[in-house]
């Protein structure tokens, strides 16, 4: 029996259907494992790396291993079942809300914001560019978080 499912909140039910769900939409065989690191990712809208999903979720799962934490997520980026964010050069984060939105990187503390009152691109199918063959569009804004703004004043 997975941990998960012996939460008694409604609320983290009903997520890990949709990660259960999420999973079968795209085609992809709903392993605990994979549904344990989608249903992490749904909870945590705060664009965490591997290590941040790996720290998270170690004590729940401890045969949970960093490497399948790494290829898991690379395969949801891959099905579109999650967003792969490259917007700080040193890291990689994921995003497991899917909809089109603009994120904004803090150059001071780091931290990955969504806008969502910004326009996104919207990406509805692929298509070639000059020959290219583009599948994703993802558009990044950088500066100082109005957290980090407070502090300075
Ligand atoms: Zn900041
Ligand atoms: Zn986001």
């Amino acid at each position: 029996m997975p941990t998960f499912a012996l939460e008694t909140n409604n609320n983290a039910y009903m997520e890990t259907v949709d990660a259960y769900n999420r999973l079968m939409e795209h085609g992809i065989r709903p392993s605990m494992q994979r549904i344990a690191i989608l249903d992490y990712l749904l909870k945590h809208a705060t664009h965490p790396t591997v290590d941040d999903v790996y720290q998270g979720m170690s004590g729940e799962i401890p045969t949970l291993s960093k490497t399948t934490v790494y290829n898991t997520l690379r395969m949801f980026a891959d099905n579109h079942v999650a967003q792969m964010i490259t917007i700080d050069d040193h890291r990689v984060c994921y995003d497991g809300n899917t909809e089109p939105h603009v994120h904004f990187y803090c150059k001071k503390c780091g931290k990955v914001f969504d806008l969502f009152k910004e326009l996104a691109p919207t990406m509805d199918r692929q298509f070639f560019c000059e020959g290219h063959l583009v599948d994703e569009k993802q558009l990044y804004y950088k500066g100082i978080c109005k957290d980090c703004i407070a502090k300075d004043i």
